[in-house]
């Protein structure tokens, strides 16, 4: 998809994957969703690596999410921003709150909150750290502490959420986060409110897992008299049992789809019909989606894989891609088979390309249904297909061998009419030929009709090939 060179909207929104791990169809959805929206309204749609946890981030893991964002072809309109290097600036928005009041310094150890903690629970109370409504001194600030947000208490925290509507929390329920770590690193609600702010964003939309996280940063954003954004929480992407998405489910990173020989315009299509509709719209382009795309049309309820779907809406698009690159992309599967295959193959492929492409749901099954097209002569006929050229079907091939080595225009009807010619001078049925020149052209691999077998592997190969049949059956 391509980006308007200047916006002329407002709007700003972004994908903010974690890199622990490869993309997966969830946050493909989400950076989706996201890019339709700027799309929609004109505006810019950025991506945020949010590596601040550097034990779990990864370098392969981030060049796996763009590998993944780029096959999907979401492309960001500006220079990805990584989290990590902001932290100074998370710092000074953490020191810009303590100055106000709306943080303070938390000397406990880890243990001795954690003490507290059980204390709370075991009285009924929310743990509160008595650093809440204590003054450090000189001394103390030399010393290692967090530093917490001092929540509001006794308040109502409401977001008017895109998706959800309005949700509400009882600000004590929502702790007193830390926001900057004893070792001064800056933690995740922190950073992303300062970074949504800095990069201007207007529209947060991502999975609902991160609706309680909206009521903590609203808080962040309001003690820092930032707007916030609007919020769009998208259910989660479910299995097709209605389960939540997991291993068992089958492939849930992008690149394992691309592997199954999904297309990435019918990924685009397929993702974004999960969750969101356009009344009964179920094929649609890239376009017809930035035109449509508002988060009007997303569902409150979790959305299931449909494997079935996605077959369906791939085939779609493969029908309308170009031979050229459906020819390529077949002759990559057939070498990551170990197939052992030069560029006059890629030409073969092609050729036959119109003729088999709408008998394939993926480009695993369109490789597989143009493995008689790369056969090399002559055809080894197993038993099977030496049974359908048995006896009088022998010299039936023969003489429709003879019949089409005279005949000139190897066109696709016209090799259809010139066989229902042949069946009706033999005075038999079709069902008395196909079988056996099937046997002689293919060998009996997935295939077309015979007119289109005889069009995909072109004149010289399919009289080449009829010979070598007939040689074998003497
Ligand atoms: N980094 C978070 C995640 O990968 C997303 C945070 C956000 O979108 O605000 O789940």
């Amino acid at each position: 998809m391509t980006s308007p060179s200047a916006p002329t909207s407002a709007v700003v929104t972004r994908f903010a994957p974690s890199p622990t791990g490869s993309l997966h169809i969830g946050g493909a959805r989400t950076a989706l969703f996201n890019h339709l929206f700027a799309r929609r309204h004109n505006g810019r749609f950025l991506v945020r690596v949010e590596d601040t946890d550097r034990e779990r981030s990864t370098d392969e893991a981030v060049k796996a999410i763009f590998d993944g964002l780029s096959w999907l072809g979401l492309f960001a309109d500006d220079e990805p921003v990584f989290q990590f290097s902001r932290a100074d600036r998370h710092r000074e928005v953490a020191n810009t709150l303590l100055e106000t009041g709306h943080a303070y310094r938390d000397f406990l150890s880890a243990d001795e909150t954690g003490a507290l903690r059980d204390q709370a629970k075991a009285e009924g109370r929310d743990f509160v750290s008595p650093w809440r409504d204590r003054d450090p001194t000189v001394d103390d600030l030399s010393k290692p502490h967090t530093v917490r947000f001092r929540r509001p208490l006794d308040q109502a925290v409401v977001v008017e959420d895109a998706v959800q509507g309005a949700v509400r929390w009882e600000s004590s329920a929502l702790d007193d986060l830390v926001i900057l770590r004893s070792d001064g690193a800056p933690t995740y609600n922190l950073a992303v409110v300062v970074d949504d702010h800095d990069m201007g964003v207007t529209h947060v939309i991502r999975g609902d897992d991160h609706l309680n996280n909206a009521a903590r940063q609203s808080l962040i954003y309001d003690a820092l008299g930032w707007t916030r954004p609007v919020f769009a929480h998208i259910p989660l992407i479910h299995g097709p049992d209605g389960a939540k998405l997991s291993k068992r489910h089958g492939a849930q990173a992008v690149h394992e789809y691309a592997e199954m020989g999904y297309l990435p315009e019918a990924m685009r299509n397929y993702l974004a019909r999960l969750g969101w509709a356009h009344g009964d719209d179920e094929l649609f382009s890239d376009e017809q989606a930035a035109a449509w795309f508002d988060l009007d049309g997303v569902g409150k309820a979790p959305s299931r894989l449909d494997f079935d779907k996605l077959a369906h809406v791939n085939a779609h698009w493969m029908r309308l891609a170009d031979d050229d690159r459906l020819a390529k992309a077949a002759l990559d599967v057939h070498l990551s088979r170990g197939h052992a295959l030069g560029p006059e193959d890629e030409a073969r492929l092609l050729h036959a390309m119109p003729f088999v492409k709408d008998r394939a749901k993926t480009l695993l099954e369109l490789a597989d249904q143009t493995v008689f097209v790369l056969k090399p002569r002559p055809l080894a006929l197993d038993e099977k297909a030496l049974g359908q050229l048995a006896g009088e079907a022998a010299d039936r091939i023969g003489r429709l061998r003879d019949r089409l080595a005279l005949f000139q225009s190897w066109d696709v009807f016209a090799l259809e009419a010139e066989l229902k010619a042949f069946a009706e001078e033999e005075g038999v049925g079709f069902g008395k030929i196909g079988p056996a020149a099937r046997a002689a052209l293919t060998g009996g691999s997935p295939s077309p009709d015979i007119a289109r077998i005889l069009a995909s592997l072109g004149r010289e190969i399919s009289l080449g090939r009829l010979d070598d049949a007939l040689q074998q059956t003497k």
